[in-house]
């Protein structure tokens, strides 16, 4: 079963893991570990025929969904439509979603939710080129 690790942090940055993807079990959430203020990041996976044992929404968050293993069908309301390994869907709020694992394989995904429509600067707009002494 796997766990959420603190591995070490600093005044600027906390680092957890959740070990072994390939063989990952479960459902894991790492707020709480790294201490992010603007947006919740679990890991999920699903064993073959299995889907989450419940739908639910949101009230203010929008979810993005990222298969990295597996693959499966997703539903929001009422569409239904196919997912797999490399799959990105977002969910917007107030509506009901879940996802199946229909390969043979188990579907590990993560899911980001963060507060729907707060996203301001982004990438490039949002970053800034330093000049630090590289010490990897
Ligand atoms: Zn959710």
């Amino acid at each position: 079963m796997n766990e959420v690790k603190d591995l070490n942090t600093g005044e600027k940055f906390a680092h957890a893991s959740v070990g072994n993807l390939h063989n990952f079990d479960g459902k894991l959430f790492v707020k709480d570990a790294t201490g992010a203020t603007s947006c919740e990041i679990s890991f999920g996976t699903l064993p073959s025929g299995a889907s989450v044992p419940f739908f639910h929404s949101h009230k203010e968050n929008e979810e993005n969904y990222i298969i990295l293993t597996g693959a499966g069908k997703f539903q929001v309301d009422a569409d239904v439509f196919n997912i797999a390994e490399g799959s990105v869907v977002r969910v917007s709020t107030a509506c009901d979603r879940n996802l199946k694992c229909t390969s043979s394989e188990p579907m590990t995904y993560i899911c980001i939710q963060a507060k729907e429509g707060s996203l301001g600067g982004y990438t490039m707009t949002d970053a800034d080129l330093t000049q630090r002494e590289n010490l990897l």
